[in-house]
């Protein structure tokens, strides 16, 4: 699995945010293009693995859903700008258009260089791929090979890193003291774009995380290389997220249909100031997690409707402070082995669009043994 869980997606997300949904819908239709907000502050990165009907559905968006993606992009003047500029514009370089973001896929599938690109490529829109080379070396069927890779970048397509061979980086494995495990995993960053560097022409120093996990000892040595890190949970970006693990909008069956995906591609980055714990790695025992954090006290956020989910269903939120706002959330149902994400959205004072930010849970086996990416 490389992406949320499901729960009761659809059903759960409109009946919280149904209304939203209609006045975006609206408003699209009613107030053209340029009308809405103006933001020049923050973006949407989309994230995609296959593109393609065959292919497992957690992982896959179908071609016909990819299409009406694309025409809802167009048909709305989104600026889809390649991920290596928007990162620079977040980190102050430019200011950034309103309906702006980058298209980026992960593992280098097959679908992406037969199927996505074409329909990229008749919009001059470019995107990224992150590479787990390790699969390219070996020449497995369901992914593209170093001339396709080359292909694509010869159109304008960035290729990045994904590492060397995908594992589950957030943690040791039982039998890995702390250094060996470190030591494991900066090899994993580093000879994975020592194979990029090898065989493309430029690849980009970004780096996306296994499975979207990651926890401090990891952030901080990617941090120390030198490479932007990005997740696999939702959100916007803006200046002050977390660029060893920016959030993307993962795109896959049952979170892919066009009303998710235009509230989606409208959001703006909830601005979460300080986060407790720092590390989503739970303990085998723990089924319970509760995060804590302070939010940005922003007019234009109507904080006091502040939701927050877990598998598609409403979780606890309390505010334990104010003057900056501070919260207090946990679950409702217990916290199974696997990966868990707590989602927490806010409407936006004037109703169009939404904040929204996400946290991570990493649970391993009650035995303490991890779980298959
Ligand atoms: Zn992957």
């Amino acid at each position: 699995m490389h992406i949320e869980r499901r729960g009761l997606p659809l059903l759960a997300i409109l009946l919280v945010v149904g209304a939203a949904l209609a006045a975006l819908a609206a408003c699209a239709q009613e107030r053209g293009p340029d009308a809405g907000w103006d933001d020049s502050s923050s973006a949407v990165i989309l994230l995609y693995h296959h593109v393609s009907d065959e292919t497992p559905r957690s992982t896959s968006v179908s071609p016909q859903r990819f299409r009406e993606h694309l025409a809802h992009l167009e048909e709305n003047a989104f600026n889809v700008w390649p991920l290596p500029r928007l990162l620079d514009a977040l980190a102050g370089a430019e200011p950034i258009p309103p309906r702006t973001l980058a298209i980026t896929f992960d593992d280098a599938y097959a679908s992406v260089h037969d199927t996505a690109w074409p329909l990229l490529r008749a919009r001059g829109w470019p995107f990224t791929v992150f590479v787990s080379t390790q699969y390219i070396d070996d020449r497995l069927a369901s992914y593209m090979s170093w001339d396709q890779l080359r292909e694509i970048e010869a159109d304008g397509a960035t290729l990045a890193n994904h590492s060397r061979s995908h594992p589950s980086m957030a943690h040791p494995r039982p039998d890995e003291s702390r250094r060996e495990w470190l030591a494991r995993m900066r090899a994993e960053i580093v000879d994975a774009q020592a194979r990029l560097d090898a065989e493309t022409r430029a690849p980009a120093r970004l780096f996306a995380w296994p499975y979207g996990e990651y926890s401090p000892p990891v952030q901080a040595l990617l941090e120390e290389l030198g490479f932007i890190g990005l997740a696999q949970r939702s959100g916007a970006v803006g200046p002050a997220s977390d660029f060893t693990a920016l959030p993307r909008f993962p795109m896959a069956f049952g979170f892919d249909d066009l009303e998710q995906f235009a509230l989606k591609v409208r959001t703006r980055p909830l601005p979460v100031l300080a986060v407790e714990p720092a590390s989503g790695v739970l303990a085998a025992d723990q089924s319970d997690a509760e995060i804590r954090f302070t939010l940005d006290d922003q007019a234009a956020i109507r904080i006091d409707a502040m939701n927050c989910f877990s598998r598609g269903r409403p979780i606890d939120i309390e505010r334990v402070g104010d003057s900056p706002p501070r919260f207090r959330v946990s679950n409702v149902q217990p916290i199974g082995v696997g990966r868990t994400t707590f989602n927490c959205t806010a409407p936006a004072s004037d109703a169009n669009v939404w904040y929204w930010a996400s946290f991570l849970w990493m649970r391993p086996r009650p035995d303490g043994s991890w779980y298959e990416g």
